[in-house]
């Protein structure tokens, strides 16, 4: 199922969030999508009832760091190729904020309403900067792993204070019992992925 819905999505990653999404074991969802795959990923949202909301900014990665905020922020009108910041959600309101949050440079709010514990939100004002943009550790568990995420297998999407962050593994265990129950064979080439 998440691999038919990364042909929407563009990966893998990105369809398991939208799963997540679905079946409640996430709020909002933040991703980074370019022009020509919007809308498709605004239809199939419409179908599932979730709210779209598209940043009024363009922003260029230097890679697949959509984790880090490194990216440097561009005009709409800008003719260079930038991904839109798009906030999925149930609930209107919160994909709104979600927006809001991160239009201002609000990472605390940003953090909280995407769910991340405040552990990791706190640790990521403090650390990060644009001269240290990967605050990624080494991996102790499969839950926490970020390592592979360039490799489109990851759980998280923040950074975790630290490896063995609890309330990061709390959430890394939800996701992946709830993939488990939506999607066993993406679930097995996660655990597959990213054991330690
Ligand atoms: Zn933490």
């Amino acid at each position: 199922m998440i691999k038919k819905l990364s042909y929407i999505f563009g990966s893998k990653t990105k369809a398991q969030e939208i799963m997540l999404l679905i079946n409640n074991a996430k709020k909002v969802v933040r991703h980074g999508f370019y022009e020509s795959e919007l809308p498709r990923v605004q239809k199939f949202c419409h179908e599932q009832h979730l709210y779209v909301v598209r940043s009024k900014f363009k922003v260029l990665f230097a890679d697949d760091e959509l984790y880090s905020n490194k990216g440097i922020r561009i005009k709409e009108s800008d003719p260079r190729l930038g991904m839109y910041l798009v906030y999925i959600s149930a609930n209107e309101e919160q994909a709104w904020l979600a927006s809001y949050y991160e239009m201002m440079n609000n990472h605390r709010d940003l953090g909280k309403i995407l769910g991340y514990p405040t552990c990791c939100v706190d640790f990521f004002c403090q650390n990060f900067s644009s001269k240290n943009p990967n605050l990624q550790g080494k991996a102790t568990n499969m839950f926490t792993n970020i390592t592979q995420r360039d490799k489109d297998a990851v759980l998280l999407s923040h950074f975790p204070c630290s490896s063995d962050c609890q309330q990061s593994m709390v959430l890394g265990k939800k996701y992946l019992d709830t993939l488990i129950k939506i999607d066993k064979s993406r679930a097995v080439e996660l655990m597959e992925a990213l054991k330690v």
